[in-house]
């Protein structure tokens, strides 16, 4: 049986085409033994890039106040979630971000603002940022900011955007149960869109929302396809008030079977484990990183996610090594210094665990 894995594996590395049917195994069969799985995953992540983890900080710079319907979105038109709106976040406090972001050991910031589109105006003042995140901070830019055309895309690329998101979320077919006031063929014109004008592009999907197994192959297909280098994976988290909360299918083996199979498609691009990767992997989020080589960490737009200091604590211990940046780097002594040797948390000197013995039960 552990041939069929290795071959998994090998086809990856030569950058095969993996059958439906394989495909589906991957998602569904009884058979599939994960720890197996997960290390054909491993060898072509271990290829491209090493054991490096990249670290991205969302930064909501628009939040909320959208005519859109996306039924798994908080910040939708008609929402009733009961979340901060605000227009978008003043020149200061995104430069600011950007420059926590870089200290932090991010690799990339990634601004994200609500909405369709941004108008033309917007755009070109998306791109004065941009331009100066790039001057300022030697940190990786990246946007999600809706639909764009070329004139818009030409704009973000001239200033140095280094990626811009747009996930397609799920499958053509599904397309119009999760989202009416837009189409998925509107999707794929932006990430085509920016493609003609250099920019790489980020799209990924989000699974829990009532899709087969079929749909998610066609997705991480589609993406082969387009030749998307960054793969966002979002598990949905189930917020009261959303249209779409939960299918009930996301148990942590589920989760990993995905990213195991978005690698195994997509051997060369950044798997990222993204929105809900702390709730519904759980007790086994650190197998994760054999497939996938990137997390966000302190959140997603309008959810709390796992900070700073225990994420990274939980990438050293399974082996693997943040990623940063130049300022990071730099920082000789700095928080992100790995420690020569770990401590035990909260026990120091006399306070270390004594055992407590057992008296052996003696026969009368
Ligand atoms: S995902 Fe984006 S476009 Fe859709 S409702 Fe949310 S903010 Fe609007």
């Amino acid at each position: 049986m552990l041939e069929k894995y290795t071959a998994l594996a090998q086809s990856a590395l030569n950058d095969e085409l993996l059958s439906e049917q394989d495909a589906l195994w991957i998602l569904d069969s009884p058979e599939v033994e994960l720890l197996p799985l997960l290390q054909a995953a491993y060898e072509p992540r271990r290829k491209y890039f090493g054991n490096k983890v990249g670290i991205q900080i969302l930064n909501n710079v628009q939040s909320g106040l959208c005519a859109e319907d996306c039924g798994y979105c908080t910040q939708r038109k008609d929402s009733k979630v009961p979340i901060e709106d605000y227009p978008m976040k003043s020149d200061e406090a995104i430069l600011r971000e950007a420059d926590r972001a870089a200290r932090a050991g991010a690799s990339r910031y990634c601004m994200v603002l609500s909405g369709r589109s941004p108008g033309i105006e917007r755009t070109r003042k998306l791109a004065g940022l941009i331009r100066r995140i790039k001057e300022e901070t030697p940190i990786e830019v990246c946007l999600s900011a809706g639909f764009m055309d070329d004139a818009r895309a030409a704009l973000l690329a001239e200033a140095g955007l280094d990626r811009l998101n747009h996930n397609l979320n799920t499958s053509e077919s599904r397309y119009s149960e999760i989202c009416t006031t837009h189409t998925y063929a509107e999707r794929i014109a932006t990430i085509e869109a920016g493609k003609r004008h250099g920019l790489q592009s980020c799209s990924g999907l989000i699974v829990g929302m009532g899709e087969q197994s079929k749909d998610i192959v066609e997705i991480a297909y589609k993406l082969r396809e387009l030749e998307v280098p960054s793969i966002p994976a979002n598990f949905l988290i189930p917020v009261e008030g959303n249209r779409i909360v939960s299918d009930g299918s996301l148990t942590p083996q589920r989760c990993l079977r995905v990213l195991a199979l978005l690698r195994l498609i997509n051997p060369r691009a950044e798997i990222r484990a993204a929105a809900g990767r702390e709730g519904h992997l759980r007790g086994l989020e650190s197998l994760a990183l054999w497939p996938a080589n990137s997390i966000f960490v302190e959140g997603y737009l309008t959810t709390q996610g796992e900070g700073v200091e225990a994420t990274y604590a939980k990438i050293r211990e399974a082996g693997f090594e943040i990623q940063g940046n130049p300022l990071s780097a730099a920082q000789s002594k700095s928080e992100l210094a790995a420690p020569e040797r770990y401590q035990l948390p909260n026990l120091q000197g006399d306070s270390i665990l004594k055992p407590t013995l057992r008296k052996q039960e003696l026969p009368s």
